[in-house]
């Protein structure tokens, strides 16, 4: 393996290089990341795949930092920011009291109805600690 990783040190690129060594791409990322190397950004151009787009989603849930999480999977950070995003994790990660995560889902409780709903269904209050109303949408209708 060291080889391997002296020679993406010289410059060859990661997915020819694992076909030759017999091991997937995110293996490699996982190996080079273990030896301390710095893997080469690749533009952002590479969007990520669904199943590796759930992998992203879970790990982040499970607490890996993002930057870490880029590299692994060979995207920058605005890509993989939104990834997380647009599944929803993101405001999930930021952990508040009250946010609880469902599978990838994270959800709160509702202060008027007391129902727990997907955070899709809570209104935007940049006032909120965090950054929701405290009422669901369906409640917010019915009181104003
Ligand atoms: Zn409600």
């Amino acid at each position: 393996m060291n080889e391997l990783v002296e020679r993406y040190l010289s410059g060859e690129s990661s997915v020819p290089l694992a076909q030759e060594y017999g091991v997937t791409p995110a293996t490699m990322r996982r190996k080079l990341l273990k030896a301390g190397v710095v893997m080469r950004p690749r533009g952002g151009k590479r969007k990520l795949s669904l199943a590796d787009e759930a992998n992203v989603v879970e790990q982040f849930l499970a607490g890996e930092k993002q930057e870490y999480l880029a590299a692994l999977y060979g995207v920058t950070r605005r890509t993989l920011c939104r990834t997380l995003e647009r599944a929803g994790a993101v405001r999930a990660a930021r952990w508040i009291e009250g946010i609880h995560i469902v599978g990838a889902i994270a959800v709160k409780r509702c202060s008027s109805c007391w129902v727990t709903r997907p955070l899709a269904d809570f209104h935007d209050d940049s006032s909120k600690r965090d950054g929701m109303r405290s009422n669901c949408r369906y409640c917010a209708t019915t009181s104003t």
